[in-house]
């Protein structure tokens, strides 16, 4: 190696990853390492655990390579909200995580906020700042919050106080005017929000003493960092509008780029800034979850290689795990469908199949009629991805060139988006 790495770092739900790539998004180095559960009176100390698995990364990055290391970023998962002190950087509470719902914070939350804002849900990063606020008594003047990836990178870089505005939008940031909205900065607490800038966005130096420990280069860049979820979007290089990113995991999510901002409280739609376009989403209830429930993996793929792609399921089924769909039909009464169950297992994965790319299909359908950009092209992410099979019978529903995604890994996307700031 003889020029520049860029070090992508992704904080997920259960571990961390790290991804080292040149220019070219060439891997040179990866790893992943779990959490270490810290404990700290009977309960984990996610903080701590969060802190010792960055140093950990950064020790598996190969000493050869560290002198190469142009700039870092990483991300975390969106709405894990830290509340520290605004000089010291200690954490004043333990940290909110991203599926903890602040329910007591809603009614305020929600007579303050436009009606259906993403803010309005119990779990999101700003009903867990107003939680806090009203619930806790320490030194409320001194206060500062950051999203787990802005507090990740202050450790790299020491300028406490940045996010980036994909952490930020549940925090209720406006990324179309690039500022928070004036019903937010009239708030008591407005003064704890973090300054925000672009995903990718240099902040500064690496903290010398960590440059030194480590051995990365004198004039090496922490950048602003971005959710576990876009970061994973980034990996796939979709960088055109129209190009979409399907995960075909435990549940179906959907993400499209597109040069049109769209929001839908009602099926859990809304849109991410990615530079001069927005990246819009939904998440059904139906996915490979369900497949589990019936096959195992190694069924799934012995049955697979016995189903024509090319022919067309007359089997019509909603698979779900529990009552309940959002999206791309809002309904929290809907009964998970899967009878008649035809002898054959093939004909029967054939109709589930054919079912889930049918609802895939019909979120797609959906995107463009709320007015997003049309899709074109889908890459796939997630378990599903390595069934050729449902990727036939997915192109044939959809009626789009769907392939796998070459890179699925959200801490490469952050690695792209270090690449990106030292450009
Ligand atoms: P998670 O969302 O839990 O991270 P993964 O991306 O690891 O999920 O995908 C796991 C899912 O993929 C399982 O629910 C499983 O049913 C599904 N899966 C595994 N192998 C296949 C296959 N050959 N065809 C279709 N689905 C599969």
């Amino acid at each position: 190696v003889s020029e520049g790495l860029y070090l992508g770092m992704d904080f997920g739900t259960s571990g961390a990853r790290y991804a080292l790539i040149d220019k070219e998004g060439n891997i040179h180095a990866e790893g992943k390492r779990e959490y270490p559960l810290h404990m700290s009176k009977e309960t984990v100390d996610w903080v701590q655990s969060w802190k010792v698995t960055l140093f950990l990364l950064l020790e598996d990055v190969p000493v050869s390579l560290r002198p190469f290391v142009a700039s870092i970023s990483l991300d975390g998962t969106s709405a894990t909200t830290l509340i520290v002190d605004s000089s010291t950087g200690e954490p004043l509470s333990r940290p909110f995580l991203y599926s903890e719902s602040c329910p007591d914070a809603l009614p305020l939350v929600k007579s303050i906020a436009p009606v259906n804002h993403t803010v309005c849900s119990g779990s999101s990063t700003l009903c867990k700042l107003v939680s806090w606020w009203n619930s806790d008594n320490s030194n409320k003047e001194s206060a500062a919050l950051l999203h787990q990836a802005d507090w990740l990178l202050w450790l790299l870089h020491g300028n406490l106080g940045v996010s980036d505005y994909n952490n930020a939008l549940k925090v209720g940031y406006d990324p179309e005017i690039d500022s928070y909205p004036p019903w937010l900065l009239s708030q008591p607490f407005s003064h704890v929000l973090p300054s925000v800038r672009a995903p990718g966005t240099s902040i500064g130096f690496i903290k010398e003493d960590i440059r030194t420990r480590f051995g990365f280069p004198e004039n090496c860049l922490v950048c602003a960092g971005t959710t576990d979820s876009i970061a994973a979007f980034l990996a796939a290089r979709a960088t055109q509008p129209g190009k979409a990113v399907t995960s075909l995991g435990s549940t179906l999510a959907i993400k499209l780029l597109s040069i049109n901002r769209i929001e839908d409280a009602r099926f859990g739609v809304y849109s991410h800034r990615l530079d001069d376009k927005w990246l819009v989403g939904g998440a059904s209830n139906t996915g490979g979850a369900v497949l589990r429930q019936i096959f195992t993996d190694e069924q799934l793929e012995k049955l697979s290689e016995h189903i024509n792609p090319m022919e067309a399921s007359p089997l019509d089924y909603y698979p779900l795990q529990s009552v309940g769909e959002r999206f791309p039909v809002a309904d929290p009464k809907m009964v998970p469908r899967l009878h008649p169950r035809p002898e054959s297992d093939v004909e029967y994965l054939h109709g589930i199949l054919e079912s889930i790319a049918r609802i895939e299909a019909k979120g797609y359908s959906l995107l463009k009629d709320l007015g997003a950009t049309e899709a074109e092209q889908v890459f796939t992410a997630g378990g599903g991805a390595k069934n050729e099979k449902w990727t036939k019978i997915r192109e044939r529903v959809l009626g789009l060139p769907v392939c796998r995604a070459p890179q699925t890994e959200a801490a490469y996307g952050a690695a792209l988006l270090a690449l990106r700031g030292a450009q």
